[in-house]
């Protein structure tokens, strides 16, 4: 690395060019970058970057960063100051907010903000009093999250990258990590070596990664379901099923077994082309080498029947008992460097932060949170209804636009698109959305970068474009594709005239005069809302996924001393913990104080069923994969997956477990004095037996937890709900705050 006269500091930074989430160390002289090397003792990239993570100093400096401010205007672009341009967007927006309602102006979020600046992104949309807010996430894995967490509860990753080093086989589908992950693969082909673990490839292209397989499937695009039936068809056959496992944690396999009798080689091989034999092989090196690591990327997900690939590759990890262990495993590698942080923080058209939902109770949680009265918050949507309405996904906001008829729903009438980092020429329709963008009253574009959404929409006027810094000229936390979080410091001042995403924001609620409710908690210096404040903030409130433990000081502390973390030596000495050698993954419950460890692997089922360990129970629904096949959407979501506690009866379509069952589990001595005194009263006595017959309703809607105390108490309540699952993922109680808090 280049040398420079004067004092060298290093800052420890992360990459933002992919999911991996590498350490990266900035030499910086007189504030300026100068030079970078790979974080040698970060747990994720163990001292490598790939091409892409060696470029970044130049990327953040690239010479066509955008310099100031600018305005279409005529059809040349002018130069503006930020005072103006905050005002004449500003008056624009409030015009059209009054004549057509706050659906009217849509914000469209990123995967390149920090979770902060998304947590802000999702709060700043509900102050303004709309729900059409979403991010890049639509696009990739929407299909992987509700597939996931509807099939066992957290849509995400459930083990880590550098937990393939303790994976014995390697099943691959949709995925290309040897490019696009680059530095995972070496995690991949280290187990590859030292454990002489298979991998398997299955892609319908030859990649770079079916290069390193040891067996390469190719089989017809789109036939993924019955590709996993065919397999399924082998195990069963064969006996090679987790009998086990199976038989204390999953229910309805059997209707598995049924539905995929009909894969024989014969059928699969004429829907997928993979000759039978093949899967036979493929069958058996799963099965006699365990546990093995599922993963896929988007190769899986952007298809009609994502959510359906999606759970079918859940159930055959279920049906070899390789989910809730060490090398095991669902494993999403997500593409942006933080969507899986901007996805938790609800930077989504149909949840708050948390995947908390629309409903009543979830904006009243966060309006608690928020310190603001729920009313206002109401006062600020068109109606109640549009409050708790989904908005229009990133992938649709332009068909209301084009539409020309009189009775369009107000919420479709966008005509003003704020493009906040997010360059949709990557989606499909892209002509479409160009029809659309020339038909706006405003396009606004913030991003480092002049992006192709700045010139794409053949428009002559009314376009503005705005500075934003990268994600290295601030700081904040950075939630990996394996759930870790880690914190970005910063690593030099914004270049030119840009700004950090989270004072634009904060500019803009001050010209709309919620900046003192929004930021009532928050300090505000030059205009820039406080980082640490904005973190002390969310892990108030993201009780749903236990962003709850990771502060900034535990955060910071584990970056500062990655190279302590050592995995056999923390073993060894016991302690810090499993989590900081990961980077503290969610769920990371609790306090700072409490010392959560985070977890590394989701749905431990280390613990019998019997010793109140229990991870999940799932019964599966079967689809009919041969619609798949044929190239019917229609079949989404024929998959469900369910899963209760032990001894939990289902009622409405919800699972219901006792004050008794609470306490078994080592929660109730959790509770706080209020909350006992909540359970009381519905028992009508304190009297354990009494306490003991108390329903507690568990609303598991959109696959994620709610837990509710019923009779009235419930804070959340969602008839909706399509699928309900109910997890243990963590042996550790939940701690204060939690859900159903009556307050
Ligand atoms: Fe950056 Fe991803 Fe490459 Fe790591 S693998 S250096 S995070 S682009």
């Amino acid at each position: 690395a280049p040398k420079a006269a004067g004092k060298l500091e290093t800052r420890k930074s992360v990459c933002t060019h992919c999911s991996v989430g590498c350490t990266v160390i900035a030499e910086v002289s007189n504030g300026v970058w100068i030079g970078q090397e790979p974080g040698w003792d970060s747990p994720f990239n163990l001292g490598s970057h790939c091409a892409k993570g060696a470029s970044i100093r130049e990327h953040a400096h690239g010479e066509r960063r955008l310099k100031y401010p600018m305005k279409l205007e005529g059809g040349k672009w002018k130069r503006i100051t930020w005072d103006q341009a905050i005002d004449e967007i500003g008056d624009q927006m409030m015009k059209i907010r009054e004549e057509s309602g706050p659906d009217s102006v849509y914000w469209l979020g990123s995967a390149k903000h920090s979770n902060e600046q998304a947590y802000l992104m999702r709060k700043f949309a509900a102050y303004w009093g709309t729900n059409n807010v979403d991010h890049q996430a639509r696009i990739c894995h929407s299909t992987t999250v509700a597939g996931v967490a509807n099939t066992w509860g957290y849509g995400a990753m459930t083990n880590s990258y550098n937990d393939m080093l303790n994976s014995k086989a390697m099943f691959f589908i949709g995925s290309n990590a040897a490019e696009a992950h680059p530095v995972a693969m070496q995690h991949i082909l280290k187990a590859k070596e030292q454990n002489n673990a298979p991998l398997i490839v299955c892609d319908p292209r030859f990649t770079r990664t079916a290069a390193h397989a040891t067996e390469y499937v190719r089989f017809r695009p789109g036939t993924d379901v019955a590709l996993i039936w065919g397999i399924l068809y082998h195990i069963f056959e064969n006996g090679w099923e987790d009998k086990e496992y199976i038989r204390k944690r999953v229910w309805g396999m059997d209707s598995v077994r049924e539905e995929v009798k009909k894969w024989t080689p014969e059928e699969t091989e004429k829907v997928t082309g993979v000759p039978g034999s093949q899967l036979h092989r493929v069958a058996r090196t799963l099965a006699t080498n365990k546990p093995g690591t599922l993963v896929w990327c988007m190769g899986s997900t952007q298809h009609a029947n994502g959510n359906d690939n999606t759970r079918a590759y859940c159930v055959l990890q279920l049906a070899l008992g390789n989910i809730g262990v060490e090398g095991g495993g669902a494993n999403i590698f997500r593409g942006h460097d933080n969507v899986q942080g901007a996805t938790d923080f609800g930077v989504l058209m149909d949840s708050l932060p948390g995947y908390y939902g629309l409903a009543t109770g979830s904006w009243k949680h966060w309006a608690r949170v928020w310190d603001t009265d729920y009313n206002y918050l109401l006062s600020r949507f068109e109606n109640k209804e549009m409050m708790e309405a989904k908005g229009i996904p990133v992938s649709r906001w332009f068909d209301g636009v084009l539409e020309d008829k009189e009775n369009i729903e107000q919420r479709d009438k966008v005509r003003a698109m704020v493009f906040w980092g997010h360059a949709p020429n990557s989606q499909t329709r892209g002509p479409d959305m160009k029809k659309a963008m020339e038909k706006l009253d405003l396009l606004v574009v913030v991003d480092p970068y002049p992006t192709v959404t700045a010139v794409m929409h053949g428009r002559s006027d009314n376009v503005y474009v705005l500075p934003a810094a990268t994600q290295l000229e601030t700081s904040g936390s950075v939630t990996a594709s394996n759930r870790s979080l880690q914190w970005r410091e910063k690593v030099f001042e914004p270049l030119f005239e840009s700004k950090v995403d989270h004072e634009i924001m904060y500019l803009f609620a001050k010209k709309f005069a919620f900046d003192k409710e929004m930021f009532k908690n928050i300090k505000v210096e030059n205009n820039e809302p406080n980082v640490e404040d904005t973190t002390l903030e969310f892990n108030k409130g993201m009780w749903t996924i236990g962003y709850t433990g990771q502060s900034p000081d535990r955060l910071k502390l584990h970056m500062a001393n990655q190279h302590t973390f050592d995995k056999r030596t923390l073993k060894a000495n016991g302690g810090p913990c499993d989590g900081d050698y990961y980077g503290l993954p969610w769920p990371c419950w609790g306090t700072a104080e409490l010392k959560h460890p985070g977890t590394p692997v989701l749905y431990d089922t280390s613990k019998p069923v019997a010793e109140g360990g229990l991870c999940f129970r799932a019964r599966f629904g079967v689809a009919a994969p041969e619609k798949w096949a044929k190239g019917n959407p229609d079949a989404d979501n024929l998959l469900a997956v369910e899963s209760y506690p032990e001894g939990s009866e289902i009622k409405d379509g919800y699972p219901e477990i006792t004050y008794a069952m609470i306490d078994k589990l080592g929660w109730a001595g959790d509770l706080t004095a209020e909350e006992r005194a909540a359970i009381e009263k519905v028992a009508g006595s304190s009297d354990p037996e009494a306490m003991g017959k108390v329903n507690w309703k568990v609303d598991m809607s959109g696959g994620l937890q709610r837990v509710a105390i019923k009779h009235g108490l419930a804070p959340f309540g969602n008839a909706k709900a399509r699928t309900v699952v109910w997890t243990f993922p963590d042996p550790v109680p939940l701690h204060r705050e939690p859900l159903y808090s009556p307050r």
